[in-house]
């Protein structure tokens, strides 16, 4: 065993003993994954052996396998895949979107969940708005039309996932917004937090029964632009629109679980992991390849010091985060099911850049306990300070509510260029940074350790 994990297993330890045996134990965990951290290779095989994995198709089945092969490399003391069903929605061959008096080819992705458009595509007058609230007072002037939604992103904020939180409900309620006026097809501006974007981000959409299903797209920011621009030279303008994309039924998939039992409080289990799938573009490097595998490299950090965890350590790979979150559904009815304590929770899918530090789920007085004991041990040395109250994370979000009394910790990486990747084509293995992932891998690590040996000491 480890010399200082002697230390920190000896009791009647002071507490500035405790801080630090802490303090030591975090230097050893970032040596350890700044010098030898593996988050990076097996990124470097989820994206570019297996790519883009949307829920249903083989390569999600393929992430599903090796994923599975991978945790079995390690001593955890359980390796299990847990079936859940999701409807698989395929894109088909490519979109196209063409301004019809210059032929202008715009950068255009089908929505997830989308129809296709008609056979031989579609053709169409745009009616341009920035609410889809201003609907109402075009009224008739709808019909027969493709709406363009073109909100711009707040750039003011530097809290992009709040920029992104603005605008994500006229992504989903758009088609049907639109199609109760009698609108043909739904365009919607990216949301990208780059204004020289022209590559168009997906994202989910929804309809709504006994309203007509039309065909959703993303245009790209630059698109946009000139799309907007040929709609001021020229109202009547139409715009050639053709996607073939649709829902293909449903598919049995998984989870992927790996368990490292805890010595002292086996049934005590602190759930940690991310989204497996990824939208069909790019190689979900950053949605969501480095929050799996940055949380698999945390656990393997320890195992790698020789820790002994108090608690279960519960690894979980959740399928379909993207488009239907049915993955962490199924992991929450079965977790109630089995009446199962699962006393604290770590997500990870904001992206692989530099940590700033995690948003907590908890009642105000582990929050303030939280930001007494724990934040000063990461502020000092590794540039991570951010311990707020917050949102626990899509995922471990779903499974919440059955689970009022976990402790819900969500990974906050800095904020910056996420959304610029988010979706696209763009997000491949290239944009993200070795060191800036495994400094990552780092923080989660020490928040496990952290969690793992001192939340018996949280106030209730
Ligand atoms: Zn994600």
């Amino acid at each position: 065993m480890h010399k200082i994990l002697v230390a920190i297993a000896t009791f009647g330890l002071t507490s500035a003993a405790f801080a630090q045996a802490d303090t030591t134990m975090m230097r050893e965990i970032y040596r350890q994954s700044l010098t030898k951290g593996e988050a990076y290779d097996d990124l470097r095989y989820l994206t570019k052996e297996i790519g883009h994995r949307i829920a249903g198709s083989d390569r999600a089945e393929k992430a599903v396998k090796w994923s599975e092969s991978l945790m079995k490399t390690l001593p955890f003391d359980r390796v299990y895949l847990q079936d859940v069903t999701v409807p698989y929605w395929d894109r088909g061959a490519p979109e196209k979107a063409i301004i019809k008096e210059n032929q202008d080819t715009l950068q255009v992705l089908a929505l997830g969940g989308s129809v296709g458009t008609p056979k031989g595509g579609l053709e169409a007058e745009v009616l341009e708005i920035e609410y889809l609230s201003e609907l109402q007072n075009h009224g008739e002037d709808v019909q027969g039309k493709i709406v363009f939604v073109n909100k711009p992103w707040d750039e003011s904020l530097v809290e992009t996932g709040t920029a992104y939180g603005l605008n994500t409900a006229q992504r989903s309620r758009g088609p049907a917004a639109v199609a109760k006026f009698g609108g043909v097809a739904y365009l919607f501006r990216s949301l990208s937090s780059s204004t020289r974007d022209d590559f168009p981000h997906t994202g989910g959409t929804r309809y709504v029964e006994g309203i007509d299903s039309i065909p959703a797209m993303a245009i790209s920011v630059v698109s946009a632009e000139r799309l907007h621009s040929a709609l001021q030279h020229n109202p009547k303008a139409k715009v050639y629109l053709e996607q073939h994309s649709g829902w293909k039924g449903p598919v049995q998939t998984h989870n992927v679980i790996a368990e490292w039992r805890g010595t002292e409080k086996p049934d005590e289990i602190i759930t940690i992991g991310g989204h497996i799938d990824s939208w069909d573009v790019g190689e979900g490097a950053h949605d969501n390849g480095t929050g799996t595998m940055g949380t698999l490299d945390a656990i393997r950090t320890l195992m790698k010091l020789g820790y002994k965890p108090k608690h279960t350590i519960r690894l979980v790979f959740y399928m379909n985060e993207e488009n239907g979150v049915h993955g962490s559904t199924r992991y929450g009815e079965l977790a109630a099911q089995n009446k199962e304590k699962i006393i604290a929770a770590i997500e990870s899918d904001a992206g692989g850049f530099a940590p700033r530090g995690f948003d907590i789920k908890a009642s105000r007085a582990s929050v303030d306990w939280i930001q007494a004991t724990w934040k000063p041990l990461f502020e000092q040395q590794y540039w991570v300070s951010r311990f707020l109250e917050g949102s626990p994370g899509v995922d471990s979000g779903i499974w919440a509510e059955q689970f009022p009394n976990t402790v819900m910790f969500n990974f906050r990486p800095d904020p910056h260029r996420y959304f610029d990747l988010h979706h696209t084509a763009k997000d491949v293995f290239e944009a993200v940074d070795r060191r800036e992932l495994q400094s990552g891998v780092a923080a989660i690590a020490s928040l496990l350790y952290l969690i793992d040996s001192q939340i018996d000491q949280l106030p209730k």
